[in-house]
């Protein structure tokens, strides 16, 4: 707990649930008050304590729920506008995003229209609502979380269409770094495989396990860690900081991945 992030609003896409709903008690805990944009508000994983609860149980920050699917524009530009009941967005945090597995070959219109539109088109959105309202009040950063996938063909099956999207969404930071600032910083988060998500949960307890094993840490990383990054970003700790995917994966890529 600290007084770090006192004042700033946060807006947390996907906060409902794993990354996101510890990036959201992390940055409440820290002082920031929260807008949980998601399309539902429970946990999918065996805590299912919703977010608000969470934050209003354990931190002394204030903490708002709204029903917002990130691939329609008008939602996003209500949960931005949500963040005005606590004086106006300083941190926007594009999390929302599905795994959504799929044979390469095999790839339709309807799998682009759920991978895509939800992982870099709703991400894309909450930059482009969030960046105009943070250009107008002079300051403000944007956090989308990328993950790993960015960074290496991923061995996943599956997953040519998610390291696209997750690639995708981290050259847009890049980009969108140089065009929002100087008021406007722009990181992205890579994280590894999560544990407490709704990805592990669904993920066989042997490969996670094996996961684990890879990493130079010999564990899986939990929305806290991620989270942890997340508050030194939203936050001046990283006022030099912008135009950066911060790998947070125990050493998994940087050491040669599996
Ligand atoms: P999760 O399934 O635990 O949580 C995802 C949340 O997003 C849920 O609350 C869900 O309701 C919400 N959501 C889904 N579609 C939405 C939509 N259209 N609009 C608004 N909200 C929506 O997932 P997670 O594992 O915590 O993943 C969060 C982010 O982290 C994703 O972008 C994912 O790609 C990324 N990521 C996860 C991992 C991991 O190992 N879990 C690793 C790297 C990156």
């Amino acid at each position: 707990m600290s007084d770090l992030l006192t004042g700033k609003t946060a807006v947390v896409t996907g906060g409902a649930s794993g990354i996101g709903r510890g990036i959201a008690l992390k940055l409440a805990n820290h002082g920031a008050d929260i807008v949980v944009a998601d399309i539902q508000d429970t946990p999918n994983t065996a805590d299912t304590t919703p977010t608000l609860e969470a934050i209003e149980d354990e931190t002394d920050a204030r903490g708002l729920f709204v029903e917002c699917d990130v691939t329609d524009y008008d939602d996003i530009v209500g949960a931005v506008d949500t963040a005005e009941e606590f004086g106006g967005i300083d941190v926007m945090v594009n999390n929302a995003g599905v795994v959504h597995p799929v044979e390469f070959f095999e790839t339709t219109d309807e799998d682009f229209a759920t991978l895509i539109d939800i992982n870099l088109k709703g991400a894309y959105y909450g930059c482009q609502a969030a960046g105009e309202r943070m250009v107008e009040r002079g300051s403000g950063s944007i956090i989308n979380i990328a993950s790993t996938a960015a960074e290496q063909g991923f061995v996943e099956p599956g997953s040519i269409l998610y390291s696209a999207a997750k690639g995708g969404m981290k050259s847009m930071t890049f980009g969108l770094a140089e065009l929002l600032g100087p008021d406007v910083r722009v990181n992205a988060i890579q994280p590894g495989f999560t544990d407490e998500t709704g990805l592990a949960e669904n993920h066989p307890e042997e490969a996670a396990r094996a996961r684990a094993a890879e990493t130079s840490l010999d564990r899986l990383g939990t929305p806290a860690d991620i989270g942890n990054v997340a508050v030194f970003l939203a936050s001046d700790l990283s006022s030099y900081v912008t135009a950066e995917g911060i790998l947070v994966d125990g050493g998994w890529v940087n050491t040669g991945g599996p």
